[in-house]
Protein backbone atom coordinates (compact mmCIF):
# COMPACT_ATOMS: atom_id res chain seq x y z
CA UNK A 1 0.00 0.00 0.00
CA UNK A 2 1.57 3.44 -1.15
CA UNK A 3 1.95 5.97 2.16
CA UNK A 4 1.49 9.15 1.04
CA UNK A 5 3.28 12.41 3.18
CA UNK A 6 1.74 15.91 4.47
CA UNK A 7 2.19 18.87 5.32
CA UNK A 8 2.24 19.76 8.98
CA UNK A 9 0.91 22.90 7.92
CA UNK A 10 -2.15 21.78 5.70
CA UNK A 11 -1.66 23.85 2.61
CA UNK A 12 -0.84 21.38 -0.07
CA UNK A 13 -2.10 18.12 -1.51
CA UNK A 14 -0.26 14.74 -0.57
CA UNK A 15 2.84 13.97 -2.02
CA UNK A 16 4.64 10.56 -2.69
CA UNK A 17 7.99 10.12 -0.37
CA UNK A 18 9.92 10.49 -3.81
CA UNK A 19 7.77 14.24 -3.78
CA UNK A 20 8.49 15.17 -0.35
CA UNK A 21 12.41 14.01 -0.32
CA UNK A 22 12.86 16.43 -3.41
CA UNK A 23 11.08 19.23 -2.13
CA UNK A 24 12.56 18.94 1.38
CA UNK A 25 10.01 21.30 3.14
CA UNK A 26 6.19 21.91 1.55
CA UNK A 27 5.16 24.96 -0.44
CA UNK A 28 3.48 25.91 3.00
CA UNK A 29 6.44 26.27 5.10
CA UNK A 30 5.16 22.78 7.03
CA UNK A 31 7.25 19.82 7.09
CA UNK A 32 6.00 16.70 5.16
CA UNK A 33 5.16 13.72 7.46
CA UNK A 34 3.84 10.09 6.72
CA UNK A 35 -0.12 10.26 6.66
CA UNK A 36 0.21 7.24 9.29
CA UNK A 37 3.35 5.84 11.11
CA UNK A 38 3.65 2.33 9.25
CA UNK A 39 3.85 -0.64 11.90
CA UNK A 40 6.29 -3.52 11.93
CA UNK A 41 4.36 -6.34 10.64
CA UNK A 42 7.14 -9.03 10.88
CA UNK A 43 8.19 -9.60 14.44
CA UNK A 44 11.47 -7.88 15.30
CA UNK A 45 13.43 -11.14 16.24
CA UNK A 46 13.08 -12.40 12.80
CA UNK A 47 15.71 -9.69 12.00
CA UNK A 48 17.87 -10.24 14.99
CA UNK A 49 20.83 -11.41 12.54
CA UNK A 50 20.54 -8.99 9.44
CA UNK A 51 22.97 -6.59 8.60
CA UNK A 52 22.65 -3.11 8.77
CA UNK A 53 21.91 -2.82 5.37
CA UNK A 54 19.22 -5.55 5.58
CA UNK A 55 17.64 -3.63 8.53
CA UNK A 56 18.02 -0.07 6.83
CA UNK A 57 15.74 -1.94 3.91
CA UNK A 58 13.22 -3.30 6.22
CA UNK A 59 12.65 0.04 8.09
CA UNK A 60 12.73 1.89 5.01
CA UNK A 61 11.13 0.65 2.52
CA UNK A 62 8.05 0.98 4.80
CA UNK A 63 8.60 4.76 4.51
CA UNK A 64 9.50 4.68 0.98
CA UNK A 65 6.51 2.65 -1.04
CA UNK A 66 6.85 4.28 -4.19
CA UNK A 67 10.58 2.75 -4.41
CA UNK A 68 11.72 -0.16 -5.94
CA UNK A 69 12.98 -2.90 -4.47
CA UNK A 70 16.24 -2.42 -6.09
CA UNK A 71 15.62 1.55 -6.25
CA UNK A 72 16.36 1.29 -2.70
CA UNK A 73 18.90 -1.17 -2.74
CA UNK A 74 20.92 0.57 -4.77
CA UNK A 75 20.67 3.68 -2.85
CA UNK A 76 21.20 1.58 0.43
CA UNK A 77 24.10 -0.04 -1.14
CA UNK A 78 25.93 3.06 -2.18
CA UNK A 79 25.45 4.65 1.20
CA UNK A 80 26.94 2.20 3.55
CA UNK A 81 29.91 1.09 2.36
CA UNK A 82 33.50 1.54 3.27
CA UNK A 83 32.90 5.27 3.49
CA UNK A 84 32.09 3.42 7.18
CA UNK A 85 35.49 2.46 8.91
CA UNK A 86 33.28 -0.36 10.19
CA UNK A 87 31.21 -3.04 8.87
CA UNK A 88 28.91 -2.82 11.84
CA UNK A 89 28.36 1.02 10.61
CA UNK A 90 26.75 1.77 13.97
CA UNK A 91 28.37 -0.39 17.17
CA UNK A 92 27.62 -0.39 20.50
CA UNK A 93 29.92 0.12 23.23
CA UNK A 94 29.02 -0.16 27.02
CA UNK A 95 30.51 1.42 29.28
CA UNK A 96 29.44 2.26 33.22
CA UNK A 97 25.75 0.36 32.57
CA UNK A 98 24.79 2.34 29.81
CA UNK A 99 25.16 1.30 25.62
CA UNK A 100 26.85 3.71 23.64
CA UNK A 101 25.65 3.39 20.43
CA UNK A 102 28.15 5.04 17.84
CA UNK A 103 26.76 7.08 14.84
CA UNK A 104 30.17 8.51 13.98
CA UNK A 105 31.87 5.86 12.33
CA UNK A 106 31.11 7.52 8.41
CA UNK A 107 33.03 9.79 6.86
CA UNK A 108 32.96 13.13 8.49
CA UNK A 109 32.53 10.80 12.11
CA UNK A 110 29.37 12.61 13.15
CA UNK A 111 26.24 10.90 13.26
CA UNK A 112 24.89 13.19 10.42
CA UNK A 113 26.67 10.67 7.97
CA UNK A 114 24.05 8.00 8.82
CA UNK A 115 21.52 9.74 6.78
CA UNK A 116 23.60 12.04 4.43
CA UNK A 117 25.07 9.17 2.94
CA UNK A 118 21.93 8.05 1.49
CA UNK A 119 20.46 11.52 1.32
CA UNK A 120 21.78 12.23 -2.48
CA UNK A 121 21.24 9.27 -3.96
CA UNK A 122 17.54 8.94 -2.64
CA UNK A 123 17.08 12.39 -3.71
CA UNK A 124 18.63 11.85 -7.25
CA UNK A 125 16.29 8.16 -7.37
CA UNK A 126 13.42 10.58 -6.40
CA UNK A 127 14.58 12.82 -9.46
CA UNK A 128 14.49 9.72 -12.02
CA UNK A 129 11.12 9.32 -10.70
CA UNK A 130 9.85 12.57 -11.01
CA UNK A 131 11.10 12.87 -14.51
CA UNK A 132 13.04 16.10 -12.82
CA UNK A 133 15.61 17.58 -15.81
CA UNK A 134 16.96 20.34 -13.70
CA UNK A 135 19.91 20.27 -11.82
CA UNK A 136 19.13 19.39 -7.70
CA UNK A 137 20.89 22.97 -5.71
CA UNK A 138 20.83 21.55 -1.60
CA UNK A 139 21.06 24.71 -0.16
CA UNK A 140 22.09 24.29 3.29
CA UNK A 141 21.84 25.93 7.03
CA UNK A 142 24.59 23.97 9.55
CA UNK A 143 25.49 24.12 12.90
CA UNK A 144 28.67 22.06 11.73
CA UNK A 145 28.03 18.84 11.54
CA UNK A 146 25.32 18.77 8.23
CA UNK A 147 27.17 20.90 6.81
CA UNK A 148 30.69 18.75 6.02
CA UNK A 149 28.47 15.60 6.31
CA UNK A 150 26.13 16.77 3.18
CA UNK A 151 29.24 18.56 1.37
CA UNK A 152 30.71 14.88 1.83
CA UNK A 153 27.48 13.00 0.46
CA UNK A 154 26.86 15.75 -2.82
CA UNK A 155 30.35 16.26 -3.88
CA UNK A 156 30.99 14.67 -7.18
CA UNK A 157 27.01 13.82 -7.12
CA UNK A 158 26.21 14.53 -11.13
CA UNK A 159 22.60 16.51 -11.31
CA UNK A 160 23.48 17.93 -7.89
CA UNK A 161 24.89 21.42 -6.61
CA UNK A 162 25.27 21.73 -2.73
CA UNK A 163 25.62 24.96 -1.45
CA UNK A 164 26.52 25.58 3.01
CA UNK A 165 26.26 28.53 5.00
CA UNK A 166 27.23 28.16 8.34
CA UNK A 167 28.11 30.70 11.48
CA UNK A 168 31.25 31.97 10.89
CA UNK A 169 31.68 32.20 14.60
CA UNK A 170 29.92 29.41 15.66
CA UNK A 171 31.52 26.18 15.18
CA UNK A 172 34.48 24.23 16.56
CA UNK A 173 38.08 25.03 14.30
CA UNK A 174 38.07 21.22 12.65
CA UNK A 175 34.30 21.80 12.25
CA UNK A 176 35.68 24.73 10.00
CA UNK A 177 38.27 23.03 8.32
CA UNK A 178 36.54 20.30 7.27
CA UNK A 179 33.67 22.08 5.56
CA UNK A 180 36.41 24.96 4.21
CA UNK A 181 38.95 22.69 2.38
CA UNK A 182 35.94 20.71 0.75
CA UNK A 183 36.84 19.17 -2.78
CA UNK A 184 34.53 18.92 -5.63
CA UNK A 185 32.98 21.98 -8.38
CA UNK A 186 30.15 21.11 -6.80
CA UNK A 187 30.75 22.53 -3.84
CA UNK A 188 30.82 25.53 -2.23
CA UNK A 189 30.68 27.13 1.17
CA UNK A 190 30.08 30.44 2.68
CA UNK A 191 30.70 31.57 6.39
CA UNK A 192 27.87 33.91 7.75
CA UNK A 193 28.47 36.89 10.61
CA UNK A 194 25.66 35.53 12.51
CA UNK A 195 24.65 32.26 14.47
CA UNK A 196 22.88 29.08 13.41
CA UNK A 197 19.32 30.26 13.97
CA UNK A 198 20.51 33.16 11.29
CA UNK A 199 21.67 30.88 8.68
CA UNK A 200 18.44 28.98 9.27
CA UNK A 201 15.90 31.23 8.85
CA UNK A 202 17.83 32.84 6.25
CA UNK A 203 17.54 29.23 4.16
CA UNK A 204 13.98 29.24 4.77
CA UNK A 205 12.91 32.05 3.82
CA UNK A 206 14.93 31.48 0.41
CA UNK A 207 13.08 28.14 -0.08
CA UNK A 208 9.89 30.30 0.27
CA UNK A 209 11.03 33.42 -1.83
CA UNK A 210 9.11 33.17 -5.02
CA UNK A 211 10.93 35.10 -7.39
CA UNK A 212 14.47 33.47 -6.77
CA UNK A 213 12.76 30.32 -7.14
CA UNK A 214 11.49 31.50 -10.65
CA UNK A 215 14.55 32.87 -11.68
CA UNK A 216 16.66 29.52 -10.91
CA UNK A 217 13.72 27.39 -12.48
CA UNK A 218 14.35 29.48 -15.79
CA UNK A 219 18.13 28.76 -15.70
CA UNK A 220 17.75 24.89 -14.79
CA UNK A 221 17.72 24.69 -11.22
CA UNK A 222 15.90 23.43 -8.31
CA UNK A 223 16.60 24.01 -4.72
CA UNK A 224 16.09 21.00 -2.07
CA UNK A 225 17.24 20.87 1.46
CA UNK A 226 19.58 18.67 3.21
CA UNK A 227 18.49 20.08 6.27
CA UNK A 228 17.26 17.59 8.74
CA UNK A 229 13.51 18.48 8.12
CA UNK A 230 13.95 16.30 5.00
CA UNK A 231 12.06 13.15 5.62
CA UNK A 232 14.98 11.59 3.24
CA UNK A 233 17.05 12.66 6.48
CA UNK A 234 14.27 11.52 9.29
CA UNK A 235 13.66 7.87 7.24
CA UNK A 236 17.08 6.76 7.46
CA UNK A 237 17.38 7.69 11.22
CA UNK A 238 15.24 5.59 12.29
CA UNK A 239 17.49 2.50 11.29
CA UNK A 240 19.89 2.72 13.66
CA UNK A 241 17.73 2.60 16.59
CA UNK A 242 15.67 -0.71 15.11
CA UNK A 243 19.61 -2.27 14.04
CA UNK A 244 20.43 -1.22 17.85
CA UNK A 245 17.75 -2.80 19.46
CA UNK A 246 18.38 -6.16 17.41
CA UNK A 247 22.50 -6.04 18.56
CA UNK A 248 21.68 -6.12 22.01
CA UNK A 249 18.80 -9.13 21.79
CA UNK A 250 21.79 -11.17 19.25
CA UNK A 251 24.54 -10.15 21.97
CA UNK A 252 22.57 -11.22 24.74
CA UNK A 253 22.16 -7.95 26.28
CA UNK A 254 18.32 -7.74 25.88
CA UNK A 255 15.79 -10.30 26.28
CA UNK A 256 13.03 -10.23 23.11
CA UNK A 257 10.70 -7.59 23.64
CA UNK A 258 12.64 -5.60 26.87
CA UNK A 259 12.00 -2.44 26.85
CA UNK A 260 15.24 -0.15 26.89
CA UNK A 261 14.98 4.09 26.88
CA UNK A 262 17.00 6.24 24.85
CA UNK A 263 18.78 9.04 25.28
CA UNK A 264 19.91 11.89 22.48
CA UNK A 265 21.54 14.64 22.46
CA UNK A 266 19.07 17.28 20.74
CA UNK A 267 19.33 20.48 18.69
CA UNK A 268 16.98 20.15 15.87
CA UNK A 269 15.09 17.58 16.99
CA UNK A 270 15.99 15.46 14.41
CA UNK A 271 17.64 12.51 15.73
CA UNK A 272 15.39 11.81 18.74
CA UNK A 273 12.31 12.33 16.21
CA UNK A 274 13.88 9.28 14.51
CA UNK A 275 14.11 7.57 18.03
CA UNK A 276 9.79 8.40 18.89
CA UNK A 277 9.33 6.91 15.19
CA UNK A 278 10.80 3.67 15.60
CA UNK A 279 8.97 3.71 18.98
CA UNK A 280 5.61 4.47 17.44
CA UNK A 281 6.15 1.79 14.79
CA UNK A 282 6.41 -0.90 17.78
CA UNK A 283 10.03 -0.99 18.77
CA UNK A 284 9.82 -1.38 22.37
CA UNK A 285 11.08 1.85 23.89
CA UNK A 286 10.33 3.04 27.16
CA UNK A 287 11.41 6.87 27.70
CA UNK A 288 13.10 9.21 25.20
CA UNK A 289 15.11 11.57 26.78
CA UNK A 290 15.90 14.33 25.47
CA UNK A 291 19.43 16.13 26.23
CA UNK A 292 20.13 19.88 26.13
CA UNK A 293 23.05 21.95 26.76
CA UNK A 294 22.79 25.11 28.01
CA UNK A 295 20.58 26.14 25.09
CA UNK A 296 18.05 24.42 27.26
CA UNK A 297 14.75 25.88 25.36
CA UNK A 298 13.59 21.86 24.56
CA UNK A 299 14.20 20.89 28.62
CA UNK A 300 11.98 24.17 29.38
CA UNK A 301 9.23 23.13 27.07
CA UNK A 302 8.77 19.74 28.56
CA UNK A 303 8.75 21.33 31.79
CA UNK A 304 6.53 23.83 31.53
CA UNK A 305 4.50 23.51 27.82
CA UNK A 306 5.76 26.80 26.67
CA UNK A 307 8.46 27.04 23.92
CA UNK A 308 10.24 30.14 24.48
CA UNK A 309 12.92 31.14 22.01
CA UNK A 310 13.52 34.54 23.71
CA UNK A 311 16.71 34.22 25.34
CA UNK A 312 20.15 34.52 24.97
CA UNK A 313 21.62 32.35 22.84
CA UNK A 314 24.91 30.89 24.48
CA UNK A 315 27.67 29.51 22.72
CA UNK A 316 28.90 26.21 24.25
CA UNK A 317 31.23 23.05 23.52
CA UNK A 318 28.64 21.28 21.83
CA UNK A 319 28.09 23.72 19.50
CA UNK A 320 25.49 21.26 16.96
CA UNK A 321 22.96 21.59 19.86
CA UNK A 322 23.78 25.08 19.87
CA UNK A 323 19.91 26.17 18.94
CA UNK A 324 16.66 27.75 20.06
CA UNK A 325 14.61 27.06 17.27
CA UNK A 326 14.29 23.32 16.91
CA UNK A 327 12.94 22.55 13.52
CA UNK A 328 11.63 18.83 13.74
CA UNK A 329 9.89 19.65 17.03
CA UNK A 330 6.92 20.88 14.41
CA UNK A 331 6.62 17.24 13.27
CA UNK A 332 5.51 16.02 17.00
CA UNK A 333 3.34 19.35 17.69
CA UNK A 334 1.16 18.60 14.88
CA UNK A 335 1.43 14.82 16.11
CA UNK A 336 -0.11 15.54 19.47
CA UNK A 337 -2.22 18.16 18.41
CA UNK A 338 -4.40 15.19 16.55
CA UNK A 339 -2.88 16.42 12.94
CA UNK A 340 -4.66 19.41 13.03
CA UNK A 341 -2.58 21.51 10.43
CA UNK A 342 -4.65 25.05 11.56
CA UNK A 343 -4.09 24.66 15.31
CA UNK A 344 -0.28 23.53 14.03
CA UNK A 345 0.06 26.80 11.79
CA UNK A 346 -1.51 28.58 14.57
CA UNK A 347 1.27 27.82 16.99
CA UNK A 348 3.90 28.08 14.57
CA UNK A 349 3.43 31.15 13.42
CA UNK A 350 3.21 32.90 17.12
CA UNK A 351 6.61 31.28 16.94
CA UNK A 352 7.72 32.85 14.29
CA UNK A 353 5.74 36.26 15.16
CA UNK A 354 6.76 36.70 19.06
CA UNK A 355 9.26 33.76 19.30
CA UNK A 356 7.21 31.13 21.61
CA UNK A 357 3.76 29.45 21.87
CA UNK A 358 2.14 27.55 24.80
CA UNK A 359 0.74 24.02 24.00
CA UNK A 360 -2.45 22.58 25.50
CA UNK A 361 -2.62 20.36 28.56
CA UNK A 362 -4.00 17.17 26.52
CA UNK A 363 -1.15 18.06 24.32
CA UNK A 364 1.27 18.09 27.30
CA UNK A 365 -0.59 14.85 28.05
CA UNK A 366 1.00 13.03 25.12
CA UNK A 367 4.74 14.07 26.04
CA UNK A 368 4.77 11.36 29.15
CA UNK A 369 7.04 9.15 26.58
CA UNK A 370 9.46 12.40 27.01
CA UNK A 371 11.69 13.31 29.95
CA UNK A 372 13.97 16.54 28.84
CA UNK A 373 17.01 17.03 30.74
CA UNK A 374 20.00 19.83 30.14
CA UNK A 375 23.46 19.36 31.18
CA UNK A 376 25.98 22.68 32.15
CA UNK A 377 29.65 23.04 30.53
CA UNK A 378 30.74 22.04 33.87
CA UNK A 379 28.35 18.51 34.04
CA UNK A 380 29.22 17.98 30.86
CA UNK A 381 32.98 18.42 31.46
CA UNK A 382 33.23 16.66 34.70
CA UNK A 383 31.35 13.78 33.01
CA UNK A 384 33.88 13.32 30.28
CA UNK A 385 36.67 13.24 32.81
CA UNK A 386 34.79 10.67 35.02
CA UNK A 387 33.82 8.25 32.41
CA UNK A 388 37.71 8.23 31.32
CA UNK A 389 38.67 7.65 34.61
CA UNK A 390 36.40 4.88 35.38
CA UNK A 391 36.26 3.09 32.24
CA UNK A 392 39.09 4.72 29.66
CA UNK A 393 35.86 5.34 27.37
CA UNK A 394 36.41 9.06 25.86
CA UNK A 395 33.16 10.45 24.78
CA UNK A 396 32.57 13.68 22.63
CA UNK A 397 31.09 17.24 24.23
CA UNK A 398 27.68 16.64 22.55
CA UNK A 399 27.22 12.44 23.91
CA UNK A 400 28.62 14.13 27.36
CA UNK A 401 25.94 16.00 27.78
CA UNK A 402 23.42 13.14 26.92
CA UNK A 403 25.55 11.30 29.44
CA UNK A 404 25.49 13.58 31.92
CA UNK A 405 21.84 14.00 31.42
CA UNK A 406 21.16 10.27 31.80
CA UNK A 407 23.16 10.24 34.74
CA UNK A 408 20.60 12.72 36.17
CA UNK A 409 17.66 11.12 34.87
CA UNK A 410 18.43 7.87 37.13
CA UNK A 411 19.15 9.42 40.17
CA UNK A 412 15.99 11.87 39.82
CA UNK A 413 13.80 8.41 39.05
CA UNK A 414 15.66 5.12 40.32
CA UNK A 415 14.93 4.15 36.72
CA UNK A 416 17.27 1.49 36.16
CA UNK A 417 15.77 0.77 32.42
CA UNK A 418 18.56 -0.76 29.88
CA UNK A 419 19.85 2.09 27.83
CA UNK A 420 20.78 3.74 24.92
CA UNK A 421 22.91 6.67 24.47
CA UNK A 422 22.74 7.97 20.76
CA UNK A 423 26.44 8.83 20.63
CA UNK A 424 26.90 11.80 18.18
CA UNK A 425 30.57 11.93 17.64
CA UNK A 426 33.85 11.28 17.47
CA UNK A 427 35.85 12.84 19.81
CA UNK A 428 37.94 13.46 17.43
CA UNK A 429 35.97 15.99 16.45
CA UNK A 430 36.12 18.04 19.59
CA UNK A 431 39.98 17.20 20.81
CA UNK A 432 40.36 20.34 22.34
CA UNK A 433 37.75 20.46 25.01
CA UNK A 434 37.38 16.65 25.21
CA UNK A 435 41.00 16.82 26.49
CA UNK A 436 40.57 20.43 28.38
CA UNK A 437 38.04 18.12 30.09
CA UNK A 438 40.52 14.96 31.10
CA UNK A 439 43.67 17.41 31.75
CA UNK A 440 43.33 21.44 31.80
CA UNK A 441 47.12 20.97 31.15
CA UNK A 442 45.83 19.87 27.51
CA UNK A 443 44.95 23.34 26.55
CA UNK A 444 48.33 24.42 25.62
CA UNK A 445 49.06 22.35 22.98
CA UNK A 446 47.85 23.00 19.42
CA UNK A 447 45.07 21.48 17.63
CA UNK A 448 47.49 18.84 15.98
CA UNK A 449 49.22 17.91 19.07
CA UNK A 450 45.79 17.93 20.66
CA UNK A 451 44.61 15.01 18.10
CA UNK A 452 47.74 12.47 18.83
CA UNK A 453 47.40 13.09 22.36
CA UNK A 454 43.47 11.78 22.22
CA UNK A 455 44.47 8.90 20.27
CA UNK A 456 47.11 8.06 22.85
CA UNK A 457 44.55 8.99 25.46
CA UNK A 458 42.07 7.09 24.28
CA UNK A 459 43.73 4.66 22.65
CA UNK A 460 42.12 5.07 19.04
CA UNK A 461 43.53 5.14 15.63
CA UNK A 462 43.04 8.45 14.38
CA UNK A 463 40.01 8.82 12.07
CA UNK A 464 41.21 9.30 8.31
CA UNK A 465 38.56 12.67 8.05
CA UNK A 466 41.03 14.07 10.64
CA UNK A 467 44.06 12.78 8.98
CA UNK A 468 42.73 14.38 5.58
CA UNK A 469 42.46 17.84 6.31
CA UNK A 470 45.84 18.41 7.96
CA UNK A 471 47.41 18.93 4.76
CA UNK A 472 44.06 20.17 2.85
CA UNK A 473 44.55 23.06 1.25
CA UNK A 474 41.71 25.49 2.09
CA UNK A 475 39.38 25.96 -0.86
CA UNK A 476 36.40 28.20 0.31
CA UNK A 477 37.02 31.20 2.22
CA UNK A 478 33.91 33.61 1.80
CA UNK A 479 32.14 35.49 4.61
CA UNK A 480 29.15 37.51 4.36
CA UNK A 481 26.40 39.13 6.09
CA UNK A 482 23.45 37.13 6.58
CA UNK A 483 21.16 39.72 4.54
CA UNK A 484 23.65 38.95 1.71
CA UNK A 485 23.02 34.92 0.98
CA UNK A 486 20.96 35.67 -1.99
CA UNK A 487 23.47 37.15 -3.62
CA UNK A 488 25.96 34.49 -2.84
CA UNK A 489 23.41 32.00 -4.03
CA UNK A 490 23.54 33.49 -7.91
CA UNK A 491 26.81 34.37 -7.43
CA UNK A 492 27.63 30.76 -7.42
CA UNK A 493 25.06 29.14 -9.88
CA UNK A 494 26.49 32.46 -12.14
CA UNK A 495 22.33 33.53 -12.28
C1 LIG B 1 23.40 17.45 14.74
C2 LIG B 1 24.01 16.95 15.96
C3 LIG B 1 23.27 16.81 17.13
C4 LIG B 1 21.81 17.21 17.22
O1 LIG B 1 20.97 16.39 16.45
P1 LIG B 1 19.52 16.88 16.07
O2 LIG B 1 18.98 15.84 15.15
O3 LIG B 1 19.69 18.20 15.39
O4 LIG B 1 18.74 17.00 17.33
C5 LIG B 1 23.90 16.29 18.24
N1 LIG B 1 25.21 15.96 18.21
C6 LIG B 1 25.95 16.09 17.11
C7 LIG B 1 27.39 15.74 17.15
C8 LIG B 1 25.39 16.59 15.94
O5 LIG B 1 26.13 16.71 14.85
Amino acid sequence: MELLYKSTRGGEEKVTASQAILKGLACDGGLFVPENIPQFTTELKAWKDYGYKQVAYEVMSLYLTDFTQEELMECIERAYDDKFDTSAIAPIVEADGAFYLELFHGATIAFKDMALSILPYLMTTSAKKNKVTNDIVILTATSGDTGKAALAGFSGVAGTKIIVFYPKNGVSPIQERQMVTQKGENTYVVGIQGNFDDAQSGVKKIFGDKELVALLEEKGYQFSSANSINIGRLVPQIVYYVYAYLTLIREGKLNEGETINVVVPTGNFGNILAAYYAKNMGLPINKLICASNDNKVLYDFFETGCYDRNREFILTASPSMDILISSNLERLIYRIGGEDAKKNSELMNSLAGKGSYSITEDMRKQLEDFAGGYASEEEMEAKIKDLYEKTGYVLDTHTAVAASVYDQYVSRTGDRTKTVIASTASPFKFAQSVLKSIDPAYDKLSDYEQIDVLAKVANVRIPNAIEEIRTAPVIHDHVCQKEEMVQEIKHFLGI
